[in-house]
């Protein structure tokens, strides 16, 4: 299946709202953590239901742009909102729709290891901020985060599993500093108590604390010269 197929399928089922109920413990320190000014463009690259722009719109940003591979994700995104200063476009991380230089901060939850060339993406991100401009990549799929591995069989896109030095090493083979690094827990989903395991989604209770509290969101930091 593509991009396309894959998730407007996931956009007609709802799953957009319940990916930003379940993103939002974390995506909100990530957003939080970003350094954007009054009038500033950002791009949301994976917008889903296009939260985090909305969120980002609240501290002042100008421009908010929301790329989508589904356009039923875009769709859903657009009746979330009036906002004008947020538009939604239907794109591939493969080629960014913007020009060279022309964004002051790119943001992305849980999309980017979808990316067909996950460095040639980089590359687009790199070309399209301006100079001081930061690209705020948060994933939950990681190599570290053993917890997620088996995401991969339930899903027909290719997903690439990166380590921690694979994402700052990617980062600045395509030219972006690397100014932050860190895994933020997910502290919000509710872990049960022992007795309650084996649960219908969790083998034991070490499997989802090292899932949510050890690993939670692994969130990169990349900033163009
Ligand atoms: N950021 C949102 C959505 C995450 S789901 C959230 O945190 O909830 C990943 C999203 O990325 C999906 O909406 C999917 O359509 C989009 N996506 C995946 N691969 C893509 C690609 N190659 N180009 C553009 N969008 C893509």
């Amino acid at each position: 299946m593509s991009v396309r197929e894959e998730f407007d399928e996931w956009a007609a089922a709802g799953k957009d709202r319940g990916m930003e109920d379940r993103h939002w413990h974390t995506a909100k320190h990530v957003l939080a953590r970003m350094p954007v000014e009054d009038g500033d463009a950002v791009l949301d690259l994976g917008t889903g239901s296009g939260y985090a722009l909305r969120a980002l719109r609240e501290r002042g940003i100008g421009r908010a742009y929301g790329l989508d591979g589904a356009p039923e994700m875009a769709r859903n995104a657009r009746s979330y909102t009036d906002d004008d200063a947020v538009g939604f476009l239907v794109g591939d991380f493969d080629e960014l729709p913007f020009a060279d230089d022309s964004l002051d901060h790119v943001f992305s939850m849980e999309a980017f290891y979808y990316a067909a060339d996950p460095h040639h993406t980089l590359e687009e991100v790199r070309r399209v901020l301006k100079p001081g401009g930061t690209f705020y990549c948060a994933v939950n799929y990681f190599a570290e985060s053993e917890e997620t591995h088996a995401w991969q069989e339930n899903i027909s896109v290719d997903m690439t599993l990166w380590s921690r030095d694979e994402y700052r090493e990617a980062f600045r083979e395509a030219g972006l500093y690397v100014a932050e690094q860190d895994a933020i827990p997910d502290r919000e989903i509710d872990i049960p108590d022992p007795e309650a395991f084996p649960t219908d989604d969790w083998d034991s209770r070490e499997a989802m604390v090292d899932r949510y509290r050890t690993w939670g969101t692994l969130l990169t930091v990349g900033v163009a010269p």
